[in-house]
C-alpha cells in the first residue's frame, strides 16, 4: 500500500476518488462496541496511544473513525436539524470534504474517574484530561487537527477530540513543537 499519510482534506480540498484503493481499512470497536472502519496503521498507533494513556488513568475510546460519504450526509442533516445551519457549517464537514473519509482521522472520547465523557459539551469542558491526551499524541504519530486559535487556517472550530494520524512520529513532533496545523506544515 502506498498510502499518503499526509493527505490534505479540508473545506478546499476534496478527497480523491481513488483514495480507498490506496489504504488498507480494518475494523475497530467504537464506544458502543460496534465495529467501525479505520486505516490499519492508524488503529495500531491508536492502540499504543491508548495503552500509554491508560497509565495516566485515562481510558481512551473511539467515537468515530472512517466515514463513508453517505454517513457524513446523515451527520450533516442531523446537526442541521438539531443545531441549525451556522453551527453545522462550523463543526461538520460537507460530505466528500471530511477528513473522516480518509480513515486517518479519529474522534475520541474517554472514561475518566469512572465516568464516560462522550458528548461534545462535556468533552469541551474536560480541559485537564485533554491536556494529558494532547501531550502524548506526537509520540504515536498523531496531531490535534483543529487546534484553538487556528480556525482561520483549518476552517474548523476547536475540536479537542478530533485527532489525525500523519504516518510519522517525527513529523507529528515537528508539528506539535512548532504549533502548526497540517495546512501550515504542508506549505513549508
Ligand atoms: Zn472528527
Amino acid at each position: 500500500m502506498n498510502t499518503n499519510y499526509l493527505v490534505l482534506v479540508n473545506k478546499d480540498n476534496k478527497l480523491t476518488d481513488n483514495w480507498l484503493d490506496t489504504i488498507e481499512l480494518t475494523y475497530a470497536k467504537d464506544i458502543w462496541g460496534e465495529d467501525m472502519k479505520i486505516e490499519k496503521e492508524t488503529r495500531t498507533q491508536f492502540r499504543k496511544l491508548r495503552e500509554k494513556l491508560f497509565k495516566d488513568k485515562i481510558y481512551l475510546l473511539l467515537d468515530s473513525a472512517h466515514r463513508e460519504i453517505f454517513e457524513q450526509e446523515y451527520i450533516w442533516n442531523k446537526f442541521e436539524e438539531e443545531f441549525g445551519l451556522e453551527y453545522t457549517k462550523r463543526y461538520v464537514a460537507v460530505p466528500g470534504y471530511s477528513e473522516h473519509h480518509t480513515g486517518l482521522a479519529i474522534d475520541v472520547c474517554f472514561i475518566y474517574d469512572g465516568h464516560i465523557i462522550s458528548e461534545n459539551p462535556e468533552l469541551a469542558e474536560s480541559k485537564e484530561v485533554f491536556e494529558v491526551i494532547h501531550k502524548n499524541l506526537a509520540d504515536f504519530g498523531f496531531i490535534l487537527r483543529y487546534p484553538e486559535g487556528k480556525e482561520e487556517i483549518t476552517g474548523y472550530g476547536y475540536e479537542p477530540w478530533h485527532l489525525r494520524y500523519v504516518g510519522s512520529v517525527e513529523i507529528a513532533k515537528y508539528i506539535y513543537a512548532n504549533n502548526l496545523t497540517l495546512e501550515e506544515y504542508l506549505k513549508i
